[in-house]
């Protein structure tokens, strides 16, 4: 299988990519109070596994390839969750996250968990049925936004990423752009970024994602970031992290066009099924839209490990065979599955 090495020029365009997703909402209880989120509630709830075959189907019959599964940090330090937990019938979340990656990989989806910070046992119970895992850095600053966020401590989170990198796990994480950081923070937090990199190699991508602003939430008042912002941040980003390493925006919360141009190659999960559940008012352009809206882009799909880790065998064992049968030679998703997906839409 040919490397993949992030953008490069096919028939004069350049490559951006995008992996078709369905986004689970595992549990929105988290230890955490950022001041920006409008995804954690006090009476959160665990999905129940009838809701979450549902979610997937959906997935499954709208052609996607990834099962993202999101939840709030260390639900199980909140209390009561235990209760909500029994509730669901579930005895321990790490199990029930393994059980519905094994329904995603029945029904064609590679698993890609999100579950805030994990301890390296966690990460190692989970890594076998996950093609990816991710988790956001944010900022190595301190930030009134983070106040009453223990888990949001940037050494903890450059900790697990370590941890991830030790166990070979193909790794997402990013950066949250005008949450209080400054500009030489941003730089910083890259920095630190790269040299967890330079250690482990698994970096897969790095998100540039701008602040979006929740009504209810403390931070309701306060402006996104510029769009100059962004544009210097995905530039230095570029010019900052090695070339194996995909610099992604999310093209439903800025136009992704100057993003692009500035040296983003990748667009993030997109949903054709299931909302930004992280920012729900904010919708996911259709990769049809999308393609309208960046011209001299060619948008191809990837799977939720990159090419590089693909060739490395360095995904989740137990996704093997669904990687094999759903990865083109290079590495990239079968052209021809995602055209008959394609079809099948319509
Ligand atoms: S942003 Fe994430 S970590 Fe922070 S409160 Fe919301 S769910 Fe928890």
């Amino acid at each position: 299988m040919g490397l993949f090495q992030g953008p490069r020029i096919a028939s004069m365009r350049k490559l951006l990519t995008y992996s078709r997703n369905v986004f689970v909402p595992v549990t929105d209880v988290c230890k955490n109070r950022c001041l920006y989120c409008g995804f954690r509630r006090d009476d959160g709830r665990v999905i129940r596994r009838q809701e979450a075959i549902d979610l997937l189907d959906r997935g499954a019959r709208a052609g996607c390839t990834e099962a993202l599964f999101s939840l709030g940090e260390a639900p199980w330090e909140v209390p009561g969750f235990s209760g909500r937990l029994k509730d669901a019938g579930i005895d321990d979340l790490i199990e029930y996250l393994i059980e519905l990656s094994m329904l995603a990989l029945e029904k064609g989806l590679l698993p890609h968990t999100n579950a805030g910070l994990l301890s390296k046992e966690e990460m190692r119970r989970l890594a076998p049925y996950n093609a990816s895992m991710g988790l956001m850095l944010e900022t190595t600053a301190e930030v009134e936004a983070h106040r009453s966020s223990p888990g949001k401590d940037p050494l903890l989170r450059l900790e697990a990423m370590a941890a991830a990198g030790e166990l070979s796990i193909p790794f997402t994480t990013g950066i949250l752009v005008g949450i209080g950081e400054t500009r030489e923070d941003r730089i910083r937090s890259i920095e630190a970024i790269k040299k967890i990199h330079a250690t482990c190699g698994t970096i897969q991508e790095v998100i540039v994602q701008p602040f979006d602003p929740k009504d209810e939430t403390a931070m309701a008042a306060i402006p996104p970031p510029r769009m100059e912002t962004l544009v210097e941040t995905v530039s230095m980003a570029r010019s900052i992290l090695p070339a194996e390493v995909a610099v992604q925006v999310p093209p439903n919360l800025a136009d992704p066009l100057p993003l692009v141009e500035a040296g983003a190659s990748d667009l993030g999960g997109i949903s054709p099924v299931t909302p930004d559940w992280i920012n729900p008012g904010r919708l996911w352009p259709t990769p049809e839209v999308l393609r309208s809206r960046l011209p001299g882009f060619q948008m191809v799909e990837r799977l939720a490990v990159y090419p590089r880790f693909i060739d490395l065998g360095w995904h989740g064992s137990e996704t093997r065979e669904l990687v094999e049968r759903l990865a083109g030679p290079d590495g990239l998703r079968r052209r021809d599955d995602s055209e008959i997906s394609d079809r099948n839409r319509k």
